[in-house]
């Protein structure tokens, strides 16, 4: 029984007596399932969760506080947020710097708790460090495996590794979760920057539930032809989760492509399919959302939220209050 999340959810009942009206999608929706293709709540019924993702915890760990969490979810309306932990990259990446890594991923993941939103907890890895995230998963779904918060992002955008190695990779992985998570949605990536979708719909994993696999697109750089190829994965019957895209080039950078953002929006709103923005950071480049003066801690003036981050703020109010 998840005792935890039933008691939690009853203090957060009575919250939303005391607030008012407040869009919390966990408690709207409970815990998530995959049926067919289609990512379901607990009902039984097809959901989309949209929001935003965090830029590289080793780059911009000063937004991984609850009040930056409380912003997205509160201002800017996200249903679910995505914390970004880098593997490599520099000195504090997960490799180098393993606590301090993981504990700023916990302190989002459990401002998602206090908030009732879905939380993505991503290993932001381009390389294949199968024994670190076998031991980072267990761990991470042994402490909150029982919330119905959490989805599973077990390897952002492989590069150069072949879909073989990413399937065994994954299983390690998915089994590692398993043995402590019985149902939380497990994410699990493609080759080539997570737009070879047509290889893992071709030799799916087999024998695990509520798996998702992840399709990237920056709207500039990936167009027609990445909305026809995932079409295919979906009608081989690949359940899609777009775990992150943009409306600029695939390099972050460049100008926004506006028509091809909202081309994929629109054909990402006719299947319902669920997609996360890349991404809360400050850099000077199209991507990052907000300015080097935004502040770490939410209550961003429109004076510093930049294009990209207005564009996505637009498309998330859009949606009905809460997930749909
Ligand atoms: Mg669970």
């Amino acid at each position: 029984m998840k005792k935890k999340f039933l008691i939690y959810a009853l203090i957060a009942a009575v919250a939303i007596h005391w607030q008012g009206v407040r869009a919390q999608p966990v408690l709207q929706h409970g815990q998530l399932q995959v049926k067919g293709t289609r990512l379901c709540n607990a009902a039984g019924n097809p959901v989309a969760l949209h929001g935003v993702s965090f830029g590289w915890h080793n780059l911009w760990p000063r937004f991984y506080n609850s009040s930056a969490v409380h912003e997205l979810v509160d201002g800017w309306k996200a249903t679910v947020v995505r914390a970004s932990m880098g593997i490599e990259l520099n000195d504090k990446g997960y490799l180098k710097n393993a606590e301090a890594s993981a504990k700023l991923v916990q302190t989002v993941v459990d401002a998602c708790i206090a908030e009732n939103v879905y939380v993505i907890v991503d290993w932001h890895d381009h390389n294949m460090h199968q024994q670190e995230a076998v031991a980072f998963f267990e761990n991470m779904a042994k402490r909150y495996g029982s919330y119905p918060h959490v989805i599973w992002e077990i390897f952002n955008e492989p590069d150069y590794e072949t879909w073989p190695e990413i399937k065994a990779y994954s299983i390690a992985v998915i089994e590692a979760i398993r043995r402590h998570d019985p149902d939380n949605i497990i994410l699990v990536g493609s080759p080539k920057w997570d737009q070879s979708i047509h290889e893992p719909a071709a030799d799916p994993i087999t024998g695990f539930k509520n798996l998702m696999y992840t399709m990237h697109f920056y709207a500039a750089t990936h167009k027609q032809w990445l909305r026809d190829r995932t079409d295919s994965a979906i009608q081989k019957g690949l359940p899609i989760f777009v775990s992150e895209c943009a409306g600029m080039e695939a390099t972050g950078n460049g100008p926004i492509d506006e028509k091809e953002w909202q081309a994929f929006k629109s054909w990402m709103d006719m299947r319902q399919l669920s997609w996360v923005a890349w991404s809360l950071s400050d850099k000077n480049e199209t991507c990052s959302m907000l300015l080097p003066e935004a502040s770490s801690s939410g209550n961003w003036k429109p004076a510093r939220i930049k294009p990209w981050g207005k564009m996505v703020q637009v498309a998330l109010a859009a949606y009905p209050q809460g997930a749909k």
